[in-house]
């Protein structure tokens, strides 16, 4: 059964069976704190005989979210501390995050922008900011790519898309545009001639990354609209948080890579959870992740492998933190081939 229209309370989720009754006084305060949503598409996805399906761990919310543990924060990846200007964030000399908007059409439990996001988040830009922000990225030759982030920006019209299409459209240094969304996934219909035709009118190279996390999640219906994108002429990647309960296990996170791959969108970021707030519950041991991202190499194709990466608290970027593959062993190499054995080089 699909609702009719999305799912943002804790009342509306008992309501619809998704959440026990004796729990909404602490979905209550989860709702006080962070934002809610689910989209019809999303709540036909869940399977509720299931106590850990994997989609509703992601959406709906769970008490263990009013545990807030002391290495964890606000502003987990350091935005702040890179933002020149507003919804700019300029951490890399070649990019910008233009974050145009805060709003998704779903929020997920595990967000590293939870404090920003939602109707009480830090809203959308005004006409005046967004103009600000275009003329920061004209005054800075420097900034070759433009990644539109949030939020998540195919929430906008297809009307608001244009006027920032069209704002970047006059810059000339900048050449790639990329979009981070759920949409295709959570949404898929929004995915229509108009909105394609809105991301055109930069004249750029426009890329689209696609933030999925299990393989359920890329049904038939959510492929087409990534098809549509692809056959618009608008690459795409993929983007994956690695959950404790969703995707850590090395046969549901390459599933998740082969059906990307299946729908033309080569993996590219594994992102290790970050420290926001409430979020213990999904994060593992970079030791646990590095040896799930292992063992994907080489048992499955090397176009389904993802770089797994950290972002370092406090605004210093990402770093990759797959296991070293070549040990230096007093002038001599060893690695270890895909079945775990391990070899010289140079050979003796
Ligand atoms: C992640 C991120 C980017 C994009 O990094 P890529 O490695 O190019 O995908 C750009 N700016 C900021 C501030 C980021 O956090
Ligand atoms: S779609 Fe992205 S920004 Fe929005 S809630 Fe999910 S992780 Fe956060």
């Amino acid at each position: 059964m699909t609702a009719a229209r999305s799912l943002k309370t804790a009342e509306e989720l008992v309501s619809a069976g998704l959440i026990e009754p004796e729990k909404l006084p602490d979905i209550r305060a989860v709702a006080d704190r962070y934002a809610i949503a689910l989209t019809p598409t999303m709540v036909s996805l869940i399977d509720r005989t299931d106590r850990q399906d994997p989609i509703a761990r992601q959406f709906v919310p769970d008490p263990a979210e009013l545990l807030t543990t002391p290495e964890e924060r606000a502003d987990p990846i350091g935005d702040q501390a890179h933002s020149p200007i507003k919804g700019i964030v300029h951490r890399y000399p070649d990019r910008v995050l233009l974050k145009a908007v805060h709003i998704c059409p779903v929020y997920c439990r595990f967000c590293f922008r939870r404090e920003m996001v939602g109707p009480q988040g830090d809203g959308t830009l005004a006409p005046e900011e967004l103009s600000a922000a275009l003329a920061y990225i004209r005054e800075h030759s420097e900034i070759w790519e433009v990644i539109l982030t949030g939020g998540d920006p195919l929430v906008l019209s297809p009307r608001r898309l244009s006027t920032i299409m069209q704002g970047l459209a006059d810059i000339p240094h900048v050449k790639i545009v990329r979009f981070h969304t759920r949409v295709p996934v959570v949404e898929p219909d929004r995915i229509d001639v108009t909105m394609i035709a809105a991301l055109m009118e930069s004249g750029k190279v426009v890329y689209v990354a696609l933030h999925a996390n299990h393989p359920r999640e890329l049904t038939d219906t959510a492929r087409a609209a990534c098809a549509r994108l692809i056959d618009a002429g608008f690459p795409m990647v993929s983007q994956t948080v690695l959950l404790k309960g969703v995707n850590d296990d090395p046969v549901v996170l390459g599933d998740l890579m082969k059906a990307f791959v299946e729908t033309r969108i080569k993996p590219y970021y594994l992102h290790h959870p970050d420290l926001a707030p409430g979020t213990s519950h999904f994060r593992l041991d970079i030791a646990e992740g590095q040896k799930i991202v292992s063992a994907l190499r080489g048992n499955i194709s090397g176009l389904c492998q993802p770089t797994y990466v950290l972002d370092i608290p406090g605004g210093h970027g990402k770093a990759v933190i797959g296991e070293s593959a070549a040990r230096n062993e007093g002038g001599c190499y060893s690695v270890n081939d895909f079945r775990g054995e391990e070899h010289r080089y140079p050979p003796k």
